[in-house]
């Protein structure tokens, strides 16, 4: 079976070889897409174009600058439209991730002695929690055993906290077990209590057609978040599509250049959103490089792109299901794989997640990640994890021996990921469980890390900063 599939020829880097621990070269599979993605090449040529061009935005009168700011500008509709905002109500705060996007949202909420509370889930990226709780009063909607938003109990958060509510902050797809939520109900029903909703798409928006409806219908989506580096476009941009009214006001998080109309030693008259929020000069490739993500996205269809990979992941689900000794967590279901992303936690009988994906990346050239994910109180409630064994966790850690903390080896794909690789993945995971590997592995446990014996990769021999200094 070929390794390309129809969509890998518009990515870079594909066909990269890496050295494993036998000494010899593999094709490098990135089955981390989770994480972060590589660039589109469309992407890359059109950083390398636009950088004949680049200038200052917002600041010259010179044709470069002219350019440069109405490509920024546009890079901003671009994102707007792509989620299905409306550039009347709606405005594209660029940044540099979805973290950040969160962070300033929360900063810049209108909070008040009324409305402090937000609502959001146990099955949270720790970045769709932390800023929250700096700001308001959290409370975490409980899940179902296997890990999805519990939605009755959802339900009743509302209504018990009903007009205490201020904002409900939820994750459209989980970056642990993939489960989309159902979030247009959530909205309606967020709005049915005079709350709004802030969808974080990090996941998402790479995947799925999102689409944040007409902010009239009850159903909509009152704001959006996303990382450009997750979207094949890793140059440093992400953003926050929203109500422009909420940003109107208010002292913006990040003060400086830019964020003014007029400055005396005085007063400050704050400027007008976006630009109030965009303190400092602005990532404009970065916010070029989202926005030609999303042309390529959708001049492929983002249908086009949910099928494949839901084949893939429903594929993928089939295989592992039929090892004995592999369990995958979240739903192990392949029929149901269109209904969530291809993001597939499992872990294997008796060895440590730890080992497993370094047995995958030191011998198989395979890259996964293993772990939490950013999202510790959502992956102990998917082990099961009893309080007691938490915090003995916890005091390990403390000490300073991460080797026994609990974890799942993530497979997560992308729109350029195939069948073949898939099938290395299987292939590797029943020669690991039968423990057939040939590094000595030692692990670090301040780390929690393996490390094999012997690896010593010279790393500049395959990318060295200077060799493309002339
Ligand atoms: N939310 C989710 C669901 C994520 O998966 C991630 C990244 N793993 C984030 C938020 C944070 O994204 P970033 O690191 O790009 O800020």
């Amino acid at each position: 079976m070929p390794h390309t599939n129809d969509y890998s020829m518009l990515f870079s880097g594909i066909d990269v070889e890496i050295p494993t621990l036998n000494g010899q070269h593999r094709r490098y599979i990135n089955l981390d897409n989770a994480a972060s993605t590589p660039p589109f090449r469309g992407v890359l040529n059109s950083v390398n174009e636009f950088s004949n061009y680049y200038s200052s935005v917002h600041r010259g009168n010179g044709f470069k600058s002219q350019l440069s700011t109405h490509a920024y500008e546009a890079a901003r509709e671009a994102v707007i439209k792509f989620v299905g905002g409306d550039p009347r109500y709606h405005t594209c705060i660029f940044g540099k991730n979805t973290t950040e996007a969160i962070n300033k949202l929360a900063r810049r909420y209108p909070f008040s002695d009324q409305r402090g509370i937000v609502v959001t889930s146990g099955m949270e990226h720790h970045s769709n929690d932390l800023p929250w709780r700096s700001v308001a009063d959290v409370i975490h909607v409980g899940l179902t055993a296997d890990g999805r938003l519990d939605e009755e109990k959802f339900n009743e958060t509302l209504e018990t906290y009903s007009n205490k509510i201020a904002l409900v902050a939820i994750t459209g797809a989980s970056n642990v077990t993939g489960f989309i939520n159902p979030y247009h109900y959530l909205a309606e029903k967020t709005h049915a209590v005079g709350a709004k909703i802030v969808l974080d798409c990090a996941q998402l928006a790479p995947h799925r057609k999102i689409d944040m409806l007409a902010v009239n219908d009850p159903a909509h989506i009152d704001f959006v978040v996303l990382s450009a580096h997750k979207l094949y476009a890793p140059f440093g941009s992400g953003a926050l599509i929203g109500l422009t009214e909420t940003f109107e006001d208010g002292v913006p998080d990040l003060t400086g250049g830019g964020t003014v109309d007029i400055v005396t030693l005085d007063e400050v008259l704050w400027t007008s959103p976006p630009e109030r929020d965009e303190a400092g000069s602005p990532n404009t490739i970065g916010a070029i490089a989202l926005a030609a993500a999303i042309n390529q996205l959708e001049s492929i269809g983002m249908e086009k792109v949910a099928e494949h990979e839901a084949h893939l992941t429903s594929y993928t689900l089939d295989q592992l299901n039929k090892i004995d000794g592999i369990k995958v967590y979240g739903d192990p279901d392949p029929k149901q794989a269109s209904e969530r992303l291809g993001v597939i936690p499992f872990n294997m009988q008796d060895i440590s997640h730890f080992l497993v994906s370094a047995i995958l990346g030191y011998e198989y050239g395979v890259g996964v990640r293993n772990g939490c994910f950013c999202a510790h109180p959502y992956v102990l409630h998917l082990l099961n994890i009893s309080q007691s064994r938490s915090q003995q966790v916890q005091n390990q850690i403390i000490n300073g021996d991460r080797s026994n903390m609990p974890g799942f080896v993530r497979a997560s794909f992308g729109l350029y990921n195939s069948k073949d690789d898939v099938d290395l993945l299987i292939d590797a995971s029943q020669h690991i469980l039968a423990g057939r590997y040939q590094g000595n592995y030692i692990q670090d446990r301040a780390t929690g890390d393996f490390i094999p014996q012997g690896w010593s990769p010279n790393y500049e021999d395959y990318f060295h900063i200077h060799n493309f200094i002339k």
